[in-house]
């Protein structure tokens, strides 16, 4: 069995506890995990605090600090499928995309490289005689980095790559659930070169290990993607410290396919948008909202599609959808269906999870036409897929905007003024217009609302990790006046 490591102080140690965990195509125990607790979390935090003033980190040029960057994005491509494989074994998601994805997380990498030596502050014209006036950009402090456990490389590279390149250290504290690739992505940054204590990985339990870390008085930002219920326990810890918080949380994403659209383009989107990850992404397109006339064809052609897919065994390259990454998951899928179907929607496919070894799901479409569903409501974070039909374009965008949360959304047309007004009206972080699920470190990621307030991706992500100083310098060899002598 592997036992992984945690990654404090520029060295691998056990934990102050071990838990198992379960490799989710069979359900069977494949490895041994670091628990961090109190005590791990303070090594770690105090690692990253001296690392922050008194190691060489901070006295390195942003030019070096880059040239770190770029070769830990070297080394992530160079290993891209050990990580892969291990994302794979630990978390059910399929070889196919963890491949593909974690070779373009190195991408992520070299952009934020080439960010370092590009942070200028600023000289400020001010209204005063004699006086120089700069803003300076420094880094916030030491940065606590909270993810879940879908595509943890990915969503942690977009964190520690902004981070590094403002020059803040951090402690990035992986999910519980498979958390082996992180853990193992922690000998990649000692490989670089990174000095002891800049960046330091550690796993453990939300409420121990998360909330710990989150409340510590030496962090000074916590960004965190996870759960809207979980952000709410982050923000009131966070208060303790007055820390600030960039949060990336859930949603439930419309998905927009008007009559005159390329229907089988919009399909093909539609499948990718819900199903790609078993449905366990941020940004799927659970809720399809689909014009009357065409709807019965559409879903038709997504019927088909979706019984179509190959279901298997995660690390077969062959297979399209995988299991969950954990029965808890499993569970709250079936019984949010389950409900669902109680309050009147329509089972088209799929409906219950699938007997034998392994959390598996099947691609499933609820018809959720003229029904209160909780469905249209609670994220499942999973292959299902809600759908309603509209007849105008008000009533296309009133139900795309009828939800708490705003993060991604999809309008599928071939009306150039009509996507021009959604794009306005969607009150999403994001909206793909004939096209969804594409990203890049060039363009911000992030929502409105129930999805969180940071932004990821882009040159605005690094000045989240930075805080300004004013400097004043009086220019006048004149003595300063006496203040109490009226002129
Ligand atoms: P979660 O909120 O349960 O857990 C996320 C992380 O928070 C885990 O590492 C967990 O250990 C930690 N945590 C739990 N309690 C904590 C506490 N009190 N203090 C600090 N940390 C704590 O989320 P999950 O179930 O692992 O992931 C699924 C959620 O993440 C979904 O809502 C999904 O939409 C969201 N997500 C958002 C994005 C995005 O970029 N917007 C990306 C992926 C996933």
């Amino acid at each position: 069995m592997r036992r992984f490591q945690h990654y404090i102080d520029g060295e691998f140690s056990d934990g102050e506890a071990s838990y198992p965990s379960i490799d989710p195509a069979s359900g069977a125990v494949w490895a041994e995990m670091p628990e961090a607790r109190e005590g791990d979390v303070d090594l770690a935090v105090n690692a990253a605090d001296r690392a922050l003033y008194e190691g060489p980190w901070p006295k390195m040029t942003a030019t070096q600090r880059g040239k770190l960057l770029y070769r830990l994005a070297d080394l992530v491509a160079a290993n891209a499928q050990v990580l892969a494989e291990l994302e794979t074994r630990d978390t059910g998601k399929i070889i196919r995309e963890t491949s593909a994805q974690i070779a373009y997380v190195a991408e992520y990498y070299r952009y934020y490289a080439g960010i370092s030596d590009k942070i200028e502050g600023a000289y400020l014209p001010i209204d005063k005689p004699d006086m120089d006036v700069w803003l300076r950009r420094e880094p916030i402090g030491v940065v606590a980095m909270v993810v879940p456990w879908n595509s943890q490389l990915f969503l942690s590279a977009v964190k520690i790559g902004p981070a590094l390149a403002a020059g803040c250290t951090m402690v990035v504290k992986a999910s519980e659930d498979g958390p082996a690739p992180l853990l193992e992505f922690a000998r990649l940054v000692h490989e670089a070169g990174f000095p002891a204590g800049v960046v330091n990985i550690i796993t453990g339990f939300g409420a121990s290990c998360g909330a710990a870390l989150g409340r510590h008085p030496k962090v000074a930002h916590v960004a965190f993607t996870g759960g809207p219920e979980t952000a709410r326990h982050v923000v009131r810890n966070s208060a303790e410290n007055l820390a600030s918080t960039s949060l990336e949380l859930g949603g439930k994403s419309p998905f927009i396919v008007f009559a005159d659209a390329d229907l089988e383009s919009a399909a093909n989107a539609q499948v990718a948008g819900i199903f790609a990850a078993t449905g366990q992404s941020c940004v799927a397109g659970s809720r399809l909202i689909v014009e009357r006339s065409v709807k019965d064809k559409f879903v038709a052609l997504l019927r088909e599609k979706a019984e179509a897919i190959r279901i298997g065994a995660p690390l077969d390259m062959a297979t399209e959808v995988g299991p969950l990454a954990t029965k808890r998951q499993q569970d709250h899928i079936g019984a949010l269906v389950a409900r669902s179907i109680e309050s009147g929607a329509r089972l088209v496919t799929g409906g219950s999870k699938i007997d034998g070894a392994g959390y598996y799901f099947p691609p499933t479409i609820l018809d959720c036409d003229d029904v209160a569903s909780p469905s249209l409501i609670e994220e499942f974070f999973g292959p299902v897929l809600s759908v309603v039909s509209f007849e105008t374009e008000a009533e296309a965008l009133r139900l795309a905007n009828d939800t708490r949360y705003g993060l991604a959304s999809g309008v599928f047309t071939q009306n150039l003024t009509r996507a021009h007004r959604l794009m306005k009206g969607i009150r999403a972080g994001i909206v793909w217009v004939n096209t969804y699920r594409a990203v890049s470190p060039i363009a911000p990621f992030g929502g409105f609302g129930l999805s969180g307030n940071g932004r990821e991706g882009g040159m605005a992500a690094v000045l989240d990790y930075t805080r300004t100083k004013t400097i004043w310098l009086r220019t006048s060899d004149d003595p300063i006046p006496d203040p109490f002598v009226m002129r």
